[in-house]
């Protein structure tokens, strides 16, 4: 808490914010918020918590039962935590996952920040999504939020791919729910099928890689082999934030195309979720001037 000695930083009046996840002592968040807390002189403060499925429902019926604002959540608790909560929020249930709860005098709402987040972050790119063609490859947490935002927020086509592991079941589930529920034109295929996928990347005006690949310690890793698939007037973002510039980010910057890594959508989930707790603006600007 910089300078300002806990004694003084926290009294009888102070309020809990948490993240629960397992494991998550490596988390950018508490630092993020609490920089953030002190810079506005909010009295909050953020702790990590390290809990898994085992004790999940336990420590939401304790975080409820002291009144506790609200917390994050991340894996892996993000599933499972929905069945605890007592609202959820549109996106939070077509995804059925949730990052971010908050407590109204007892009633626990869960949504989710991850999707805002990265829209948010393509917006501060200068990306005017609206009406336009997206490729995304991934099927997990961060892309189904990335791809479910992106169709309520007027994105017209969105092409999914990834490989045939456990997550294309996911994808497909994905595919279905948008189909049913917005205007957008929703697909996926195999990460492996390049022809497929080079195809739809010449006509995208957007790809975002929202897969593992590139992350520590998958770090040589490309969801596909060269860089001639990517060409100078195509907006390319990577959702992995550590490293901040992945073997396929690079490739970006060598082809010309505009880019972005993890770290806008990593800032703004997290600006989101301190507005539901607190009701002010997460003095973004100065938490980058920290983190970035
Ligand atoms: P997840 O485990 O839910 O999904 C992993 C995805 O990566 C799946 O689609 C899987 O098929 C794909 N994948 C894994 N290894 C692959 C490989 N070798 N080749 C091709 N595809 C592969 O994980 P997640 O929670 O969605 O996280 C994915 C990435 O997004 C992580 O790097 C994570 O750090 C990052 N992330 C960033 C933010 C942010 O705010 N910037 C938020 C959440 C997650």
């Amino acid at each position: 808490m910089g300078s300002i000695p806990v004694t003084e930083r926290v009294t009888g009046h102070t309020e809990l914010i948490g993240l629960i996840a397992k494991p998550i002592r490596h988390s950018m968040s508490p630092t993020m918020h609490n920089e953030a807390f002190k810079k506005l002189g909010l009295d909050y403060v953020y702790v990590v918590f390290e809990v898994d499925n085992e004790t999940l429902e336990d420590t939401v019926k304790g975080l409820r039962a002291m009144g506790v604002r609200g917390w994050n959540v991340s894996m892996p608790n993000k599933v499972a935590i929905t069945q605890y909560l007592d609202e959820l929020t549109p996106a939070a249930q077509i995804i059925g996952a949730v990052n971010t709860v908050v407590n109204n005098n007892g009633v626990l709402t869960g949504t989710i920040t991850d999707g805002t987040g990265a829209m948010k972050a393509l917006e501060e790119a200068g990306v005017d999504y609206k009406g336009k063609i997206m490729t995304v490859f991934g099927a997990g947490g961060a892309a189904t939020a990335i791809q479910v935002q992106a169709a309520l927020d007027g994105v017209s086509e969105i092409r999914i791919f990834n490989r045939k592991d456990e997550f294309y079941a996911n994808g497909e589930a994905t595919v279905q729910k948008l189909t049913e529920r917005t205007n957008c034109k929703v697909t996926i295929g195999d990460l492996a099928d390049l022809d497929a996928v080079r195809a739809s990347i010449d006509s995208s005006d957007i790809l975002i890689d929202a897969t593992s690949c590139g992350m520590k310690p998958i770090e040589d890793v490309t969801p596909v082999p060269d860089k001639s698939f990517l060409r100078p007037d195509l907006f390319v973002m990577d959702v992995v934030y550590a490293p901040r510039e992945t073997k396929f980010l690079s490739w970006a910057k060598e082809v010309g195309c505009p880019h972005c890594n993890g770290m806008g959508m990593m800032l703004w989930q997290g600006a989101e979720a301190f507005k539901i707790w607190t009701g002010e603006d997460m003095p973004t600007d100065f938490i980058k001037e920290i983190i970035f």
